[in-house]
């Protein structure tokens, strides 16, 4: 098997090789920012990256995958301008910046969590790796490509003669500032700041003491620092979601590649954005977003927002609408029924045959994957799977057993709550099923809505479908 990925950086699919002769895939991917709940539309990023993590070891591969938890340095624009967004929070919720930064870190990891989403092999903080950023600053400098100016240190991206390639803007044309405010300190709008001492933030409690003077570092320098302490000079797989292309891994790069003098990372992958309905952002900063703790409240399971995720690719955008979690959190509850009837059925015999085409099918769903990750096709099969009449039962929970590696809705947890009450579609359930649709026949209302509330309150729930059909799920 060989697992195909989209470069953002070459613009094709290519095979994921690993660099180092170890053959270990090395993964970073940039964490969140501690500084508010991350929204549905971050996790969504989180979930493609779980997603990827899942393939690469389903694909036979050794995988170490780090990613960061930012703590400091990040302000309101990426590029380095604006209030800085930990400062902010203290300042809304009259909490330390270190309390918040453990609150929200602490949120993140229980929605991960709750997500199926596994945690990667390193987490590590931003203020844990402080010293480790100062002496990255000061061998740039060395080097000539870190400059002082009134206070703070800045890459200057003059020297640095890729810088744009990620995303395909030329270096003269980037402006990063400007929407914002200029930086008069920097020599090229597109520099960035390094380390900052001489800032508008005078209140900063986290500082440390540098040759610069006592400070702290920016946004940016966390990332391919902590990198490359924990992965080494060759990164095989960097991620994020779209919006870091721009400024924040083309900084990465830039100072990656400046300071180790060769090419760093090999592949970058990017998440497209959750997006509300009207095409509105869904903003941490602007405080409009969903968390899922709100999904929570409204009776969703974490796993029916990961199945909604799943149906679109990541590199397309998703409309988030509750007309779409609905129908995935039907079509997910849907799934788990199915596992659970398939796996009352029993062993059955298996003939040649029905594993000639289990494992036909199996080939196609990771196809799928390795195509770049075509969760959409592959839960498209996954229902082909379901339905196919010529399968036995027993290859069926197998299939989905095997589906589930890297889907990760828990398919079997029914299965295994049986110990604990939860309900089970069996043949008492089935039989009731059978007597209400007679009722139906028989125009017998009252009948038919007993039954239904009869198994409601079991936690089984019947949706009527056109000719007498119906659809049975676990709430
Ligand atoms: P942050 O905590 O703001 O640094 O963002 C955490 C991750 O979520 C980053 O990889 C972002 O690129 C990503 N992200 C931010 N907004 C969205 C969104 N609306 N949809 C998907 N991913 C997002
Ligand atoms: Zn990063």
């Amino acid at each position: 098997m060989t697992l195909k990925l989209h470069n953002t950086y070459s613009h094709k699919i290519e095979e994921l090789v690993p660099s180092n002769p170890d053959g270990m895939v090395r993964m970073y991917c940039c964490g969140p920012t501690v500084y508010n709940y991350a929204h549905i539309g971050n996790l969504r990023t989180y979930i493609f990256e779980d997603v990827l993590r899942r393939t690469i070891l389903r694909n036979g591969f050794k995988l170490t995958h780090v990613m960061n938890v930012t703590d400091v340095g990040h302000l309101t624009s990426d590029a380095d301008e604006g209030d800085d967004k930990m400062l902010l929070a203290a300042e809304r919720e009259k909490k330390s910046v270190l309390d918040i930064a453990r609150k929200y870190e602490d949120t993140f990891f229980k929605h991960t969590t709750a997500l199926n989403i596994i945690r990667p092999d390193i987490v590590c903080r931003a203020t844990d790796h402080v010293q480790d950023m100062i002496k990255f600053v000061e061998k740039l400098e060395e080097k000539g490509y870190a400059y002082f100016s009134n206070g703070n240190v800045y890459f200057d991206t003059a020297k640095f003669p890729a810088y744009g390639m990620l995303s395909g803007q030329n270096r003269k044309d980037l402006r990063h500032g400007a929407r914002v405010e200029e930086d008069t300190n920097k020599r090229n709008p597109s520099d960035f700041v390094l380390w900052f001492t001489s800032s508008k933030f005078k209140d900063q409690i986290l500082q440390w003491d540098s040759k610069w003077g006592r400070g702290y570092p920016g946004w940016h320098i966390e990332c391919s620092t902590m990198s490359m302490k924990y992965l080494g000079e060759h990164l095989d797989i960097h991620c994020g979601g779209v919006d870091h292309i721009a400024v924040h891994h083309e900084n990465e790069i830039a100072q990656s590649e400046a300071y180790l003098g060769h090419k760093w990372c090999k592949m970058w992958l990017h998440g497209e954005f959750l997006q509300m309905k009207n095409d509105v952002k869904m903003s941490k900063s602007k405080g409009n977003f969903i968390t899922l703790d709100t999904l929570i409240e409204k009776g969703y399971s974490p796993l029916h927002y990961r199945y909604l995720t799943l149906t679109s690719h990541y590199r397309s955008p998703l409309i988030f609408s509750y007309e779409n979690l609905d129908a995935a959190a039907t079509a997910c509850n849907n799934l788990k029924a199915k596992y659970a009837e398939f796996k009352q059925a029993g062993e059955s015999s298996v003939s040649d045959d029905d594993l000639k085409l289990y494992q036909a099918y199996l080939d196609e769903f990771n196809a799928h994957l390795n195509m770049d990750l075509h969760t959409p096709q592959a839960m498209a099969l996954l229902w082909k799977v379901v339905k196919d009449k010529n399968l036995p039962a027993s290859l069926k929970v197998k299939f989905m057993d095997e589906a589930d590696t890297v889907f990760a809705l828990d398919l079997a947890k029914i299965e295994e709550n049986k110990a604990t009450n939860a309900p089970v579609i069996d043949d008492a359930v089935k039989a009731l099923v059978e007597e209400r649709k007679a009722a139906r026949a028989a125009k017998d209302w009252k009948k038919s809505d007993e039954i239904r509330d009869k198994l409601l309150a079991q936690g089984i729930v019947l949706k009527d479908l056109p000719n007498n059909e119906v659809e049975i799920s676990i709430k």
